[in-house]
């Protein structure tokens, strides 16, 4: 099964069938390789995601290498841009077919933020691909949080042309937390409206099979799988392993902790029947 060229078929599903696409960050082939790995295992949809600081280590070689994974994957991988910074970085990952990007104006003021929005939902839109906004603040490693307000949201929704709405309800880059449902669930009803959660790595998992419940199409996982990699690392290089053996080490980790996330997002055999 090929790229899914447009994110907005992958998130359109979940929202009705009730499932979360793990969005994986990845910045080298072992993460990118153990993430397909666990999508083709669990027949799950998945996608691969780069912060521009993925990008920053390992530029276009990273992006090209992401789509051809994807290309020859047997389950279904998007490819999404986390946290752009504007026009430039985003028509870049477009051109180089990803299916969906972020365009993060979290920190403009809201009419700032919706106005900027509304033009590069129009520049992905003309790709084909989908747009992600932010309102709220994640914080842990991005500074402080700001929860999203609903009303706010409401009209986020309402005008900017976002596909799917990055919404902080409680988690946290980086750290372990459990989510505001009330909240959530009052976006929900208000905006009626595909979203994300950031910092999904942390989220306790109670709170992660109600949120998918209640519309949130994708959440981002980073840390854990980092941890993952590092950690199948360190037990290689404490073993004594050639370097071939350690790259496997770290591949199987974070395919492992992959798998294990795709099942509490209910993404297994989303992708249906494997191809004969
Ligand atoms: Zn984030």
């Amino acid at each position: 099964m090929p790229l899914i060229p447009d994110g907005r078929v992958l998130y359109a599903q979940a929202f009705r069938e009730h499932f979360a696409a793990p969005a994986f960050n990845v910045c080298n082939l072992e993460m990118a390789q153990g993430a397909v790995e666990a999508a083709e295992a669990e027949q799950a949809p998945i996608i691969l995601q780069t912060y521009p600081g993925d990008l920053a280590h390992g530029g276009a070689p990273l992006a090209a290498l992401l789509r051809t994974l994807a290309e020859g994957s047997s389950a279904p991988v998007a490819l999404h841009l986390d946290h752009g910074e504007g026009l430039q970085m985003i028509a870049g990952r477009l051109r180089d077919g990803y299916s969906s990007v972020m365009f993060d104006g979290s920190h403009l003021d809201p009419d700032e933020n919706i106005r900027q929005t509304r033009q590069l939902a129009e520049v992905a839109h003309a790709f084909s691909a989908s747009l992600e906004a932010e309102i709220g603040l994640f914080g842990g490693d991005h500074g402080s949080v700001v929860f999203t307000d609903p009303e706010e949201a409401e009209r986020f929704v309402s005008e900017s042309g976002a596909d799917t709405l990055a919404v902080s309800v409680g988690s946290e880059h980086r750290q372990e937390s459990r989510l505001d449902l009330e909240r959530l669930e009052d976006i929900s009803g208000r905006t009626g409206h595909p979203m994300v959660l950031h910092g999904g790595s942390g989220i306790h998992p109670d709170d992660v099979e109600a949120a998918v419940g209640m519309g949130v199409v994708k959440i981002n996982i980073g840390h854990a799988i980092s941890v993952a990699m590092t950690e199948g690392a360190k037990e290689a290089l404490n073993s004594g392993l050639d370097h071939y053996a350690m790259l496997k080490v770290m591949r199987g980790k974070v395919r492992d902790k992959a798998v294990e996330k795709i099942r509490l997002m209910g993404a297994t055999d989303a992708a249906g029947p494997v191809p004969a």
